[in-house]
């Protein structure tokens, strides 16, 4: 299976008309594939396993921004915290305090998400919107980290109407609590970045649309 650079070209530019950044989900996809993806210019890449961050960020060249979207444990981070771009995954404040220190022993700022885990989502990561102001108050503790907004993610469901209740949740504590610093708000995937871009989405995390369903 190759990437599909026709709908590449297609989303790109039709993200670029609203400002909306592309993270190009590479999870599973060939070096071969990703370096395609580069060679038309492509920069954002994603990965949500930190073996398989690590060895395709050794393969390919420097210039990437990795970023970082799966569930994060804490002493995995170390294995990141040289070269990662954003983590989009925080959703404690253990979490949060680690990666804090291993920028700290790399010398260098590391940008991070909150993600935020609303209510009709028992099974997800994420903090809930109880435990969000706490972590939010601890942020200027931390010198090495730069928070740079929020992350959601929707059910897998072909429900249109759970998936515009759950954004229209994660647009409210984005709504709330973002700053002007703290503005990104990383929501969408392949199969819901349509309905994301209506709840102001700005930067999307697309995989299967491009490459094909992952077996
Ligand atoms: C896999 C994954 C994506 C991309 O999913 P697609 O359906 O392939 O676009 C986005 N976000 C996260 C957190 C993922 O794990």
């Amino acid at each position: 299976m190759a990437v599909d650079i026709k709908k590449y070209h297609q989303l790109k530019q039709h993200l670029q008309e609203k400002f909306v950044q592309l993270v190009v989900v590479t999870k599973t996809q060939s070096l071969t594939d990703i370096n395609t993806l580069y060679e038309l210019g492509h920069r954002d890449f994603g990965e949500n396993y930190v073996q398989e961050l690590i060895s395709k960020q050794q393969a390919l060249p420097a210039d990437i921004h990795w970023h970082f979207i799966g569930h994060l444990q804490s002493n995995k981070v170390k294995y990141i915290a040289a070269f990662i771009h954003l983590i989009h995954s925080v959703d404690s404040l253990g979490l949060l305090s680690e990666i804090n220190k291993q920028a700290i022993k790399n010398n260098r700022v590391i940008n991070f998400l909150i993600e935020c885990k609303i209510g009709t989502e028992q099974t997800k990561t994420g903090i809930s919107k109880e435990e969000l102001p706490t972590l939010i108050a601890k942020i200027p503790e931390y010198g090495n980290i730069n928070w740079q907004g929020f992350m959601g993610m929707g059910s897998f469901t072909n429900d249109k109407s759970i998936t515009e209740q759950e954004f229209s949740q994660f647009r409210d504590l984005k709504n709330k609590y973002a700053t002007e610093q703290a503005n990104m708000f990383s929501l969408g995937m392949s199969g819901d970045y349509n309905i994301a871009l209506e709840y102001n989405s700005n930067l999307v995390r697309i995989g299967s649309l491009l490459f094909g369903a992952r077996t």
